[in-house]
């Protein structure tokens, strides 16, 4: 068995998903308190154990900190954050490709057509497709 210690009381309240980060802090704390005071009671080997406990509080209270310095209160605004950095992450890549990168615009007779939206284009040499705004490269 990895750890019963005597000392590490039950947590006040039972961990939930919506548990604050403040709450979360002030555990890990006390984690790290207990295992603190824990080194020394079995041998070298356990010691070890615990200083990696340790570590982990430390680096979890780190991280957390972190979100907390950026006005996160609880885990779920941590899924917010990144699903909505994604989807914008996401959407300015489409814009940056549908505007900023050239595409070669499509022969098609006499005319050429937008390689995106299939128009044709109305001004030869254009920067951008008059119908999708899409970025047009002519190799010149
Ligand atoms: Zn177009």
């Amino acid at each position: 068995m990895k750890k019963q210690d005597k000392r590490h009381k039950a947590p006040a309240e039972p961990p939930s998903e919506g548990m604050s980060i403040d709450a979360i802090l002030a555990q890990l704390a006390s984690m790290k308190d207990n295992a603190k005071a824990s080194i020394g009671d079995v041998d070298p080997e356990g010691d070890e154990i615990w200083r990696q406990d340790i570590a982990a509080c430390e680096a979890a209270t780190a991280i957390l900190s972190a979100l907390q310095d950026e006005g996160i209160k609880d885990p779920e605004q941590v899924r917010d954050l990144i699903h909505d950095y994604n989807a914008l992450a996401a959407q300015y890549q489409n814009l940056h490709q549908k505007y900023e990168v050239e595409e070669k615009p499509v022969r098609l007779g006499n005319t050429f057509i937008c390689p995106a939206c299939n128009r044709q284009i109305r001004q030869l040499y254009a920067a951008h497709c008059w119908s999708c705004g899409k970025r047009l490269g002519w190799g010149r």
